[in-house]
């Protein structure tokens, strides 16, 4: 291990929370004299930002993890797992992992220099010092931590942490604890800070972002102040919960310039039953009834969902009814998971995971490939408009063209040689051709930044 400061390489796994939850812990480490570096190969210190969410995600780091074997026999290496899989596998990842010095759960990285220091210093005696910091306190918000970010076109602020909805499926409330806001001011301040930054976009985090609250402050009334923020374009929010939906916060998103006129609407399934054991709080009426409320407000509204198929005991008719939903709804786009039974969760307890894999990749697949038609189709919708666009720079295939995010956040690609533009500017990009996940155009010129015009030319929009 190097002499003088510590190199510290941290790779990130999973959701927007995780990165921006890396952010902080760059911040906290920079703050204590460690260097970051993007290069493991000369790191004294490799830590892994997880997520315990799906099966998937949990198998990835694992299989990391094992990459980092061969790593650490041929040299001093401390490796620490932070984040939801750190908090939800303690026991496994301390017992069976010799190759784990730290864990830190994700309220508990202040106390990481602490532990890097200890591992290190264990390291230096010969031994291996086995630090663990996964307490869940029910008031970490990390306020006065400003996250190190990357420069870019956007910057995440989390607004409110933890869950309180203990969905039967999900391990959020057990890998992140009680549900907390933070205080309107502090993030009013970041917002400011990002914007001199020059960030042209900001995105709203939260488990369940919708629910924020602090004093008389609710989300529609924080959502607006920070698209009130002189310099930024656009603001987003992720990831909502359709019960938090009041009247002022779908005006807001519909009457706002600069809040993108995209709601994701996290379904999980269109069955009343499936939506019960999987304790959504809403039933499939209702959900529609939501969308409907959103449409006759603002029918060009992008909206799009989360769906989980092969939930414990789904019967194939079950299974239909989510079929038909994504039907009716027609989204713009959807993330569609098989259901994977996680450690803790209600569902674990309480239900078999009874749906054989078979079923739950079937179902899946017939409900990814009729979204990709739905969204092919949606797509063409945009044919011959012309939208504006955030540029946020090269494609990702070819370096001779560029690529953005429409209002809708749908991606949109062009030739560099249509228009001089680098990233953080808006273009006018008129689409002329289109696939199920991007809009092909020509940039015809940057446009003024705001007031962004509406997408799909929609005019009749509706005070609720
Ligand atoms: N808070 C959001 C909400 O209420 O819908 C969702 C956040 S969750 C971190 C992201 C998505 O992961 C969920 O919407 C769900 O579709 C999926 N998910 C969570 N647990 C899962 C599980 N055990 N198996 C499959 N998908 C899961
Ligand atoms: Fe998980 Fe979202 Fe349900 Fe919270 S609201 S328990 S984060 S799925």
């Amino acid at each position: 291990m190097s002499a003088g400061p510590r190199h510290v390489h941290i790779e990130t796994f999973g959701c927007q929370m995780n990165e921006y939850d890396s952010e902080l812990v760059r911040a906290l480490l920079k703050r204590e004299g460690f260097v970051l570096t993007a290069d493991r190969e000369c790191a004294d210190v490799i830590l892994m930002n997880t997520c315990a969410i799906r099966e998937n995600a949990h198998t990835k780091v694992y299989t990391h993890l094992s990459d980092l074997k061969a790593l650490k026999k041929s040299r001093p290496l401390v490796v620490g797992v932070l984040g939801c899989m750190a908090q939800n596998l303690k026991e496994e990842l301390t017992k069976q992992e010799p190759l784990v010095d730290l864990l830190a759960g994700p309220d508990a990285y202040r106390q990481l220099p602490m532990l890097i220091q200890n591992a290190v210093h264990a390291q230096e005696q010969g031994g291996q010092a086995k630090a663990l910091a996964v307490d869940l306190p029910e008031y970490e918000t990390y306020d006065d931590i400003i996250p190190a970010r990357i420069p870019g076109v956007n910057a995440w602020i989390a607004v409110m942490r933890g869950c309180d909805n203990f969905c039967s499926f999900c391990v959020v409330p057990y890998t992140r604890g009680r549900e907390r806001s933070r205080d309107p001011q502090g993030i009013l301040d970041e917002a400011a800070r990002i914007a001199g930054e020059g960030f042209k976009q900001i995105t709203l985090l939260g488990q369940n972002v919708n629910s924020y609250r602090s004093g008389d402050w609710d989300f529609a009334r924080l959502l607006t102040a920070v698209a009130d923020t002189p310099g930024i374009e656009r603001v987003r929010f992720t990831s909502p919960h359709p019960k938090d939906f009041p009247p002022p916060l779908l005006e807001a998103v519909v009457f706002h310039p600069k809040i993108c006129k995209h709601i994701h609407l996290p379904v999980q399934s269109g069955n009343d039953r499936i939506l019960d054991m999987m304790n959504r709080t809403y039933t499939r009426r209702e959900y529609l009834a939501l969308v409907d409320r959103i449409r006759s407000m603002n029918p060009c509204m992008a909206l799009t969902t989360d769906i989980i198929a092969g939930f414990c005991s789904e019967t194939e008719a079950e299974f239909e009814d989510t079929y038909r939903l994504l039907e009716e709804v027609r989204y713009h786009s959807a993330f569609i998971f098989l259901y994977s039974e996680r450690t803790n969760t209600i569902a674990a307890r309480k239900y078999a995971d009874d749906i054989p894999q078979e079923a739950k990749s079937r179902r899946v697949t017939a409900l990814v490939d009729l979204q990709r038609r739905i969204s092919a189709e949606r797509n063409r919708e945009y044919l011959g408009q012309t939208l504006q666009v955030l540029v946020e720079g090269d494609a990702r295939k070819s370096s001779l063209q560029a690529m953005g995010k429409s209002d809708g956040n749908i991606t949109v690609i062009w030739e560099k040689t249509d228009v001089q533009c680098g990233p953080g500017q808006m273009v006018a990009c008129s689409i002329y051709d289109v696939s199920a996940s991007t809009l092909y155009a020509r940039a015809t010129r940057p446009s003024e930044p705001s007031p962004p015009k509406m997408e799909q030319s929609c005019t009749n929009i509706v005070q609720s």
